[in-house]
């Protein structure tokens, strides 16, 4: 087992990568999964290996795609939803297969109240205060009320596939106004960008699952925030998708930007 493990510390974030045929179900707690690496969808690798099935065996939280790049995919209480290109949820079947995502079993240790109104970056300054300071990254869960949600899904790709940063010109902008639902994601620290989305990512899902995407600005009035910080981290890379070294994250800073900024 130990041959088709790819071990390494980055920092202070602990990173083993696998093959699908050497996964095992997640059962310990405080530990981040994650399907391929942001630096492949960037280059278009828009078809994983792994089914929503396999990918529930590893957490019931989370955020990604879907293949082909088919809408925004938002995981919540062990249910898999997608967002499509308008913000329209539903259900995930178990066979569909993700190219890029990120799930944990989420088992906050931090439980708070955030009073509002809170724009978002303030909302994100509230939450970096809530983190323990030696934890390296976290889930993030947000319940409440949301005085507006901008949020972005994008449309379904088909091969040969256009690098991400050319396909988010085609996605859809929506504002979901007065609304009661959850917000969820992570934070990475800036060191694994190309592996990951450096620091906050996150996706939108309403109280009623009909509405939902990929949050791009919010203004909170009232949550109830838990955190789950982590410092492991467990990568299943598909065929032919290697680690991206994380030197090169310089370099593939801007085009995150691009692709998953405002
Ligand atoms: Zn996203």
């Amino acid at each position: 087992m130990a041959a088709v493990l790819d071990e390494r510390w980055i920092r202070s974030l602990h990173v083993e990568s696998m093959r699908r045929a050497d996964l095992h179900a997640e059962h310990d707690p405080h530990v981040l999964f994650q399907a391929s690496t942001i630096g492949a969808l960037l280059e278009g690798a828009y078809d994983g290996d792994l089914s929503f099935a396999e990918l529930a065996e590893h957490g019931d939280l989370g955020l990604g795609t879907l293949n082909g790049l088919d809408g925004e995919m938002i995981a919540l209480d062990g249910a898999f939803y997608r967002a499509d290109v308008d913000g329209e949820v539903n259900p995930i079947a178990a066979e569909a297969k993700t190219p890029f995502a990120v799930v944990t079993r989420f088992e906050p240790t931090i439980d708070e109240r955030l009073d509002g109104p809170l724009a978002h970056e303030r909302l994100l300054e509230r939450i970096d205060a809530l983190v323990p300071a030696g934890a390296s990254s976290c889930a993030i869960r947000l319940d409440g009320r949301f005085e507006l949600v901008r949020a972005r899904s994008v449309p379904a790709q088909s091969p040969p596939y256009r690098p991400l940063t050319e396909v988010v010109g085609g996605q859809h902008v929506f504002q979901l106004e007065d609304v009661v639902g959850t917000m969820l994601g992570f934070r990475f620290p800036a060191y694994v960008e190309g592996i990951e989305v450096a620091g906050f990512h996150l996706h939108f899902i309403d109280e009623g699952r009909r509405r939902g995407g990929h949050v791009l600005d919010s203004r909170s009035d009232g949550l109830r925030v838990r955190i789950d910080p982590s410092d492991d981290l467990h990568i299943e890379l598909p065929p032919r998708i290697e680690l991206a070294d994380p030197d090169l994250a310089a370099s593939t800073h801007a085009a995150i930007a691009r692709a998953e900024g405002g």
